[in-house]
This record gives structure tokens, C-alpha cells and sequence, in this order.
């Protein structure tokens, strides 16, 4: 029945591959700068403090069962959840004119927004991503029959955002094409628009009539301020944009593997915003009941906990602090290390760059040779998961990129 010509082997993914090969390595030096997981200074994953206390606050509920959740998700938690993104006095809010749902964490939030739009979307069917993005954008869409198009992003030469190259693309693209955007801390290049380009881009994108969706997973992660994490996303809708937002909690509450995440979408203002906006809800209800039918609750239980108590929001604001502080300790460090060495290149683009990575600018080459001489791990496109460095390694670790870039 299935045949190999008919079901070819695929090839493995790439970044599980590179945690497979790392984990494989028996050498007491190896460091993983492969997986964009957040890890404390000795290269362990780190339970936030506040999740710890989420969670025994659960265990301790009588009241809490297995029961189903509804459809839509936990509502403490999908409406906290908007707010968080939109900001609490959001126009959007305030005239109803946005849908929440729960889902399987940033994946499945990008996921049925993509169903979404394949099913009902009107316009240009061709969704516009940053050349380079998150790998798993490309199989997303084109798994519903979207395929994607890229517009420039990286600058090779300054390692920093190709803006022109960005806004001319968006420019140029087909009126009405959808345009995904990264609100910050942009994955794997860790280069984001200023606030002025992005009110350009809101410019360009308007006088196109595109439509914008955001992929939104390290909100207070990057700067470790939740507000200015999500300033781009919140510019647009104050614009009056109608738009779609995919959120994220792995990263800013460290639930990586419990999957709680959120969709929104976002109608325009005006008369009709309300209804519009309870027929996008219904139709979400709809899609998110074929494909899992209700989401899961633990992970949606602690965030809803914590975002729901100003106490624990103010505890989980200081855990956001210390782990985007730490990364940012890194990247200093590691910038004044390669400049210390002398190390041919520019290093600026390490602190210049936000959020979990880091576009190193190492050739393949190079990456290889990290890998065999020295059993360092990252991604061939030379991406460096910046949490992966600690006080212990960052000297071995600059050294051996002294070694193969001289
Ligand atoms: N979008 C981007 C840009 C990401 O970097 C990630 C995480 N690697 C995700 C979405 C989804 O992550 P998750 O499904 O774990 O929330």
C-alpha cells in the first residue's frame, strides 16, 4: 500500500537531529547551542519560581478535575492572555473586536490561524515570510495549501535588518497577500525592525491592503518587559489593522513542553466589528473542534493563575528579568571575549541582536569544525541559542570560535 514511491522516507528534522547528535557526544566539554530552550547558568533547564508556585497551588485545589476543557480554552486564561498581548486599555478590547482561543502552545496557534485562512481568506493566498524564519513556518502553511513566499530580512554584510530590502519586498508583493511578522525577538536571526520601521512597515502593509499575522513567542523574553515586547503588535492595532496573532508561553514561562498557547484574531473597527468578530470566534470553535476537539489544561492553568494575581504577575515579570538579564550578561560577554581575542570580524551584532538567538554570521564550515574539533552544537546556518552559554563555557566557547574564524 505504501510504497516508496508513494511514501518516501523523509529526512529527520533538523534541530531534533542536532539535540540527538549532541546527546550522543560523550566528550565532558560538549556545549548545546542548538535547542532555543532557556537554561540557568550551569546549562539546566530552569523552573520559573512562579510556576513552581502555580503549581503547587494546583495540586492543593480541591476543586480542580480532569474534566474537558470548552472548545475555545480556559477563559481566565485566553482572556488574560489578550490582554497581555494587546495591552489591558487596547482599543480592541475595549470595543470587543477581538476573538481568543486557546491552543497546542505557539505551534498550534499559527497552525489554526493558517487553517483558518485557508478555509476563509479572500485575498492574495500566499503568505509572505522573512528570509530566514522559523523553518517550521514554511510546512505550516503549505501543509494547508498556503505556500509561502520570503521576503529579505538579514543583512549579511552588517548582520543586522535589511529594512529596505524588507519594506520593498512587502511593497512589491501582490495586493492583499498575507505577511507574517515576528513582533520581536525575531527567530533565528534575533534582528528586529525599531519601532519606526515598523510604523513604516504598518504604512506599506496598509497602502497594499495586506494582512498582517503575528507570531508572537517571546513576549518579555527578549527585553524582559512584557509592553515593549509586544510594542509592534499593538502599534498595528491601534492602526485599525484587521489582523491575527499567534502566542506563545513556552519561552516567557519556561512551559516548553506543556503546550499553552493562544490565538487572536483582531477585526478592524466600525459598525460591524462585533459581528464580524462573534463569526470568526464561531468558525475558530469549529476548526479547533475537528482538529483536537479541546485544548490541554495544565500548562493554561498556570499562566491563567499567574496572570490572574497581581502578585504572581509582578514575581513572573522578575523571573522574565532574570532570565532576558542573563542573556543579555551573555551576550556582553561573549561580544567582549571575541573583541579581547582579536578575532577577525565584527562582533557588534552580538549585543546588537535580541532574544533567544543569535545569527553569529559562522559559515557552515565553521560550524562544522565547532562541532568535531571542539563538540560545540548549533544549527548549520551558524544560529547560536544564546541561553545555551553560561559563565562555565562562554571563554571555551570564544575561544574555539577564535580558532575557526582565523
Ligand atoms: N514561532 C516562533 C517564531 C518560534 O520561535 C517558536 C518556538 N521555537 C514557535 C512559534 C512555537 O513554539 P511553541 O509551539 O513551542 O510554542
Amino acid at each position: 500500500n505504501f510504497p516508496s514511491d508513494v511514501v518516501p522516507q523523509a529526512p529527520e528534522d533538523p534541530l531534533f537531529g542536532l539535540m540527538a547528535a549532541f546527546r550522543a557526544d560523550e566528550s565532558p566539554d560538549k556545549v548545546d547551542l542548538g535547542i532555543g530552550a532557556y537554561r540557568d547558568d550551569n546549562a539546566k533547564p530552569w523552573i520559573l519560581p512562579v510556576v513552581k508556585k502555580a503549581d503547587e497551588i494546583l495540586r492543593n485545589d480541591p476543586d480542580l478535575n480532569h474534566e474537558y476543557a470548552p472548545i475555545a480554552g480556559i477563559q481566565s486564561f485566553t482572556s488574560k492572555a489578550a490582554e497581555l498581548m494587546l495591552g489591558a486599555d487596547s482599543p480592541a478590547l475595549k470595543e470587543k473586536r477581538s476573538a481568543s482561543i486557546q491552543t497546542i502552545s505557539g505551534t498550534g496557534a499559527v497552525h489554526l490561524g493558517a487553517l483558518f485562512l485557508a478555509k476563509f481568506f479572500k485575498g492574495n493566498r500566499t503568505v509572505y515570510v522573512s528570509n530566514p524564519t522559523w523553518a517550521n513556518h514554511h510546512q505550516i502553511f503549505s501543509n494547508v495549501g498556503i505556500p509561502t513566499k520570503q521576503y529579505p530580512y538579514f543583512d549579511k554584510k552588517t548582520k543586522g535588518l535589511d529594512f529596505e530590502g524588507m519594506k520593498n519586498a512587502i511593497k512589491d508583493a501582490p495586493e492583499r497577500s498575507i505577511i507574517l511578522l515576528h513582533p520581536c525577538a525575531h527567530n533565528p536571526t534575533g534582528v528586529d525592525p525599531t519601532l519606526d520601521q515598523w510604523k513604516e512597515l504598518a504604512e506599506v502593509i496598509r497602502s497594499k491592503n495586506h494582512f498582517p499575522f503575528f507570531d508572537s513567542a517571546y513576549q518579555g523574553f527578549a527585553s524582559g518587559n512584557l509592553a515593549r515586547d509586544a510594542a509592534s503588535v499593538r502599534y498595528f492595532v491601534e492602526q485599525g489593522f484587521e489582523l491575527l496573532i499567534a502566542q506563545s508561553f513556552a519561552k516567557n514561562f519556561g512551559l516548553y513542553g506543556e503546550r499553552a498557547g493562544c490565538f487572536h484574531a483582531v477585526t478592524a473597527p466600525g459598525p460591524d466589528a462585533q459581528t464580524t468578530i462573534s463569526r470568526i470566534a464561531s468558525q475558530l470553535a469549529i476548526l479547533q473542534r475537528s482538529e483536537i476537539s479541546n485544548p490541554p489544561l495544565y500548562g493554561a492553568r498556570i499562566v491563567s493563575l499567574v496572570l490572574n494575581d497581581a502578585k504572581l504577575f509582578a514575581e513572573w515579570e522578575d523571573n522574565l528579568t532574570t532570565m532576558s538579564g542573563r542573556i543579555m550578561d551573555m551576550r556582553n560577554s561573549l561580544r567582549a571575549k571575541l573583541e579581547e581575542l582579536g578575532t577577525p570580524g565584527t562582533w557588534n551584532h552580538i549585543t546588537d541582536q535580541i532574544g533567544m538567538f543569535s545569527f553569529t554570521g559562522l559559515t557552515e564550515e565553521q560550524v562544522m569544525r565547532l562541532r568535531k574539533e571542539s563538540h560545540i552544537y548549533m544549527t548549520k546556518n551558524g544560529r547560536i541559542s544564546m541561553a545555551g552559554l553560561n559563565t562555565k563555557n562562554i571563554d571555551y566557547f570564544a575561544k574555539a570560535v577564535h580558532a575557526v574564524v582565523s
